[in-house]
């Protein structure tokens, strides 16, 4: 009966092949669960989240992974470190350089006036003479609150009589 032996051998090969794939599919599966866990250690330090990560690939297997992908943390935490130091820097940098807003030539930072372009850069309080950024309305050395020389009157007066906006809103 050769067609019975053909089946039996179909069956044998078909077997084999099932088996392969079995072995593959087996190893893909749990060679995504390592690479997960690990693509999420170098994102968080959070261990439940790892572990969670890994379990969602286990249980969801590639639709599992496709979830991952888009949920994942966008940047690892070397990536965070880097931009971190990167945004220091540029922090410590923009700090250093003042420059006039007047003509761009650098200041110091207790300038009064641009010696270049004559700009006034800040101004002295009325009562302890200190050196006050000039939005100030109010001394930080002294309390004294600063009333401008032109417009600015009632942004600069005490809590007391200068304010009655409050009232009125409410
Ligand atoms: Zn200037
Ligand atoms: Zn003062």
């Amino acid at each position: 009966m050769p067609f019975t032996i053909d089946l039996q051998q179909l069956s044998g090969v078909l077997m084999a092949v099932v088996a392969i794939l079995a072995a593959t599919f087996t190893a893909l599966w749990i060679s995504l669960i390592i690479w997960t866990f690990r693509d999420m250690k170098s994102r968080t330090r959070d261990v439940f989240a790892q572990v969670m990560a890994a379990l969602v690939v286990a249980v969801l297997n590639i639709p599992g992974l496709l979830v991952y992908l888009i949920l994942r943390p966008p940047e690892t935490l070397a990536e965070q470190y880097e931009r971190a130091l990167e945004e220091e820097a540029l922090l410590q940098e923009i700090e250093e350089k003042k420059v006039c807003p007047g003509c761009g030539n650098p200041i110091q930072d207790d300038w009064r006036i641009c010696p270049f372009c004559h700009t006034r850069l800040k101004k002295l309080c009325h009562s302890c003479g200190g050196l006050l950024e000039l939005p100030w309305t109010l001394c930080p050395y002294c309390e004294a609150a600063q009333v401008e020389d032109s417009g600015h009157r009632r942004r600069a007066g005490t809590r007391q009589d200068d304010e009655p906006e409050y009232d009125e809103a409410l």
